[in-house]
């Protein structure tokens, strides 16, 4: 299979082989104008297998989303057929709507339109806790 390359936009690669489905959906793909694609299975010296997105326009990607659900991406920045910029993707500080607080008695529960906002608070296991009740994202 061949897929032609993009003259100007982002290639996010490395993607761990299944998430690139649940990645298009959380940056909201589906709703692009420009040409998007998804290629999974993709044979990788490191990886074994992984999913490739292309997206053929200059978009804002939401890395801190990313950096969530795939942190061992890398978003290639492509301008005029050249990779102008790598970015490596981490683990964000802090995530705003991108999971939900499922502590029932939590304000963001109770209140409707106050942003659910979970801060980092173990790197290295990946754990996130709800800044106002402290619940863990992932329970
Ligand atoms: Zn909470």
């Amino acid at each position: 299979m061949k897929i032609d390359p993009i003259k100007n936009g982002i290639v996010i690669d490395h993607i761990e082989a299944g998430k690139g489905q649940m990645v298009y959906d959380f940056l909201g793909l589906s709703q692009a104008d420009c040409m998007v694609a998804l290629i999974k299975n993709v044979p990788s010296k490191n990886m074994g297998k992984k999913d490739i997105i292309k997206i053929d326009a200059d978009i804002s990607v939401a890395l801190d989303v990313l950096g969530y659900i795939a942190p061992e991406a890398t978003v290639n920045i492509i301008k005029d057929n050249n990779i102008v910029e790598k970015r490596k993707v981490q683990l964000p500080e802090t995530l705003t709507n991108v999971v939900k607080c499922k502590n029932p008695r939590c304000i963001t529960s109770v209140e409707p339109g106050i942003a659910q906002t979970f801060k980092l608070v173990d790197r290295e296991n990946k754990v996130y806790r709800c800044i106002y009740c402290e619940a863990k994202a992932n329970d």
